[in-house]
């Protein structure tokens, strides 16, 4: 299952970069994923939390996930396009000599911290 370890390279990502900052919890993390990457959203959601509950640094973490559309730029023509079903030739030329310029990315955008017992203590 690729999305377990895609969701433990995540985690391993985050937990680094939260001990950098020196933060101890970690409420969210924003993830960029294209929609050519081959990566199941469902899946690497589910195996993010499942993960997530097992790290002190991440636990009840969310992760929310922005899907970016496959996109490719055609120089003769100078416009870009959708790319459909992994197609990505030219619709208007006919060219293959396009080249990508999303829907294959998986990044971690940012994420969001707080301290234990931020939220719901107002009273
Ligand atoms: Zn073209």
């Amino acid at each position: 299952m690729h999305e377990l370890s895609l969701a433990q390279s995540i985690i391993e990502a985050v937990e680094a970069r939260a001990e950098e900052c020196g933060v101890e919890r970690v409420r969210a993390v924003h993830l960029r994923v294209g929609e050519a990457s081959g990566v199941l959203v469902d899946a690497l959601q589910f195996a993010f939390e499942m993960l997530a509950s097992l790290s002190p640094t991440l636990t009840g973490a969310r992760l929310t996930i922005e899907i970016t559309p496959h996109r490719a730029w055609c120089e003769p023509c100078a416009r870009t396009f959708t790319v459909m079903d992994f197609v990505a030739r030219c619709p208007t030329c006919g060219t293959w000599s396009t080249r990508i310029l999303s829907g294959t990315e998986l990044q971690i955008l940012d994420m969001e911290v707080g301290a234990d017992g931020e939220q719901g203590s107002q009273e």
